[in-house]
């Protein structure tokens, strides 16, 4: 009888070491509370890294044709469903959004200026042959025609222009480019998947 009371005593210790070992590690990644708004439209899971934002976070659009329901059918894509511009990572509101490229901010009157549904302050960095568009920022920290360093702190992200959530959106287009020019933007985000623990 003793010998099983002191079993069962290990067997709850145990169970309460795992309870607590399990909410460390989930309560781990600082700062990375999910927004009940998001809705995830990939099976990718992985939270990465880039030199673009703060912290390791979900795809949460990717870019292309989707299931998405917030943007218009495109001929491009079958089901008459619609066409991403760019790739939405998920991410709290106000978490840093960095240079991840060199670039020039360009100024509103550049052709292929964002329209609102890119929020109140979308903006455009010119990177080499690459106009590179950050969407959904509320507080941005440069101004048209000022140069910015790889790594400088531009924007917070936000859920301005999005109803589903804080998120980042990052687009990349021709220079002088307009939406429907936009390409494949995953390498410019130099995405790293986060190494498990
Ligand atoms: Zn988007």
């Amino acid at each position: 009888m003793r010998r099983l009371f002191g079993m069962t005593v290990l067997a709850v210790a145990a169970g309460l070491a795992l309870v607590l070992v399990v909410g460390l590690v989930s309560a781990a990644p600082a700062g990375a509370k999910p927004d009940p708004r998001w809705r995830f439209y990939t099976h990718d899971t992985t939270r990465y890294t880039s030199p673009w934002f703060a912290g390791a976070r979900r795809i949460m659009v990717p870019f292309g044709c989707t299931r998405a329901p917030y943007y218009d059918p495109d001929p491009r894509c079958a089901h008459r469903r619609g066409f991403h511009h760019g790739i939405d990572v998920a991410m709290p509101c106000g978490t840093p959004i960095y240079a991840g490229h060199r670039g020039r901010v360009l100024r509103p009157s550049v052709p292929g200026t964002p329209g609102p549904a890119y929020g109140v302050h979308p903006f455009r960095l010119r990177s080499g042959p690459h106009d590179i568009l950050i969407g959904h920022a509320r507080r941005v920290y440069v101004r048209p025609g000022q140069l910015v360093h790889r790594g400088q702190l531009i924007a917070r992200a936000s859920d301005s222009g999005a109803p589903d959530g804080c998120h980042l959106h990052f687009e990349v287009r021709p220079n002088d480019g307009g939406y429907t020019t936009a390409i494949a933007p995953r390498r410019y985000l130099e995405l790293t998947p986060r190494a498990r623990p």
